[in-house]
């Protein structure tokens, strides 16, 4: 092939969105990546990501989420059947959630009814008469509001890789990256794990977990860490029923729980921890749910939604994010080698910003500046650096 102006690393949720953003502008696009789209092990596969604005204090995360909202409605009608599906995202607390209060909860519903965002506020009483699939005595309050849902992450890679092939992306699978190749400061091109090589007048590496190996740079400030997901097999599906139930977070905060309606093609019940995980090596590890895990999730069950409480767990999986020591992004031109651009520290809450990140990420390779990308500029990040991300539960809080 002659050498395309980009060539991007990773075919997950940000070099797929990257790539959409260069091809708008008539760049010539190439994408490698290993084994087919969505690769089993990226980060942005699976059935489904919670899409929710709600990020607490943290207001720019909130404005991002929510123009990534309105560019995941315009990626759903790029595509024959929607990806997206808003129905709803609802945040239970075990604690009141009142206007005044200063948990996660209580100020993202501030921040909604300062909007005047439509939304419904939830006693028991609500809860027990609208979601019965809840054991109703362990929340105190809820709030739903209807902007928010979930997309099918797997099957949204596969679209979005589909819509670039015909928009003249090169999209080449089975090509894991080894190495960049570099010609004194610059980055010239990758070589693969099948002794090929590859060149383009600049480098992007969107390549998820398996970034800081390809960059050591950028170990000091990134760890990989694992988190279980359970796929189950509702025996009382209508209870769960994606027309009236919500994609949720459970006390989020402080247990880390929440889930998804029944899934409409997949026909399981998805539950998942958004906690601190499991630091591992993506590269070996062989990314595991233990009895541990499971014994949790029981618990979990058992406590909020006892209805699943015999139905078998389907599928379970380990899945990395990759984590910022502070929870935010990385999105920026390399500090030292020109025409070398990194995108990535998903950390766990990146899927839903893919359409927004791909934007910025385009940006920053392009030499421009984004609105937003300021943040996510390479940084120093050390020992005393907290996660910051309000949602995530992290132990011993
Ligand atoms: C269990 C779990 C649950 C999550 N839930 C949510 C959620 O509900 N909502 C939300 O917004 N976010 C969620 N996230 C976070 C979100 O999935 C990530 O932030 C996002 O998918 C990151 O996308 P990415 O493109 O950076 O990485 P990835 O999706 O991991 O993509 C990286 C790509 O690079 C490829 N690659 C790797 N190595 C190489 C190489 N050497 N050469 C070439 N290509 C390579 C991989 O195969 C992969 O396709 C979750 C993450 C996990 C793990």
């Amino acid at each position: 092939m002659t050498s395309p102006d980009f060539l991007i690393v990773g075919a997950g949720i940000f070099g797929l969105s990257t790539a959409y953003e260069l091809s708008k502008q008539s760049y010539k696009v190439a994408v490698l990546n290993p084994g087919t789209i969505p690769h089993p092990h990226a980060a942005s596969t699976d059935i489904s990501k919670v899409i929710r604005f709600d990020y607490g204090s943290d207001i720019e995360y909130m404005e991002m989420a929510l123009r990534s909202m309105e560019l995941w409605h315009d990626w759903n009608d790029l595509f024959k059947e929607p990806i997206y599906h808003e129905n709803g995202y609802m945040l239970l607390s075990k604690n009141e959630i009142s206007l005044e209060g200063t948990s996660y909860e209580s100020i993202c519903y501030k921040n909604i009814v300062d909007r005047s965002f439509e939304h419904e506020f939830l006693n028991e009483e609500d809860l027990k008469s609208s979601f019965p699939a809840f054991e109703k005595s362990i929340y105190r309050n809820a709030v739903y509001n209807p902007m928010g849902g979930f997309a099918e992450s797997g099957k949204s890679l596969k679209l979005i890789a589909d819509k670039l092939r015909s928009l003249g992306v090169e999209i080449i699978e089975n090509q894991e990256v080894d190495k960049i190749l570099y010609e004194s400061n610059k980055a010239i091109g990758v070589s693969t794990t099948s002794s090929d090589s590859f060149h383009a007048d600049h480098i992007i590496i969107c390549a998820g977990n398996s970034s800081p190996y390809l960059l050591p740079e950028l170990q000091p400030f990134i760890k990989v860490t694992g988190h279980p997901i359970f796929h189950i097999k509702a025996s009382r599906p209508h209870l769960f029923n994606f027309h009236e139930f919500p994609t949720f977070a459970a006390d989020i905060a402080r247990t880390g729980w929440y889930g998804f309606p029944f899934h409409p093609k997949e026909k399981v019940v998805k539950l998942a921890l958004h906690s601190d995980g499991l630091e591992l090596n993506p590269l070996t590890d062989e990314r595991k749910v233990y009895a541990s895990d499971l014994q949790q999730l029981e618990e979990f069950i058992q406590e909020s939604l006892p209805c699943l409480k015999n139905d078998p767990v389907v599928f379970t999986k380990r899945c990395c994010y990759t984590d910022t020591l502070d929870g935010h992004f990385w999105i920026d031109r390399h500090p030292e080698i020109e025409n070398l651009s990194i995108g990535t520290g998903g950390s766990g809450h990146g899927f839903k910003m893919g359409p927004v990140v791909g934007e910025m990420i385009a940006s920053i390779a392009l030499g421009e500046k984004h609105a937003w990308s300021d943040r996510y500029a390479w940084r120093n990040l050390g020992e005393d650096t907290v996660q910051e991300e309000e949602a995530r539960y992290k132990r011993g809080d």
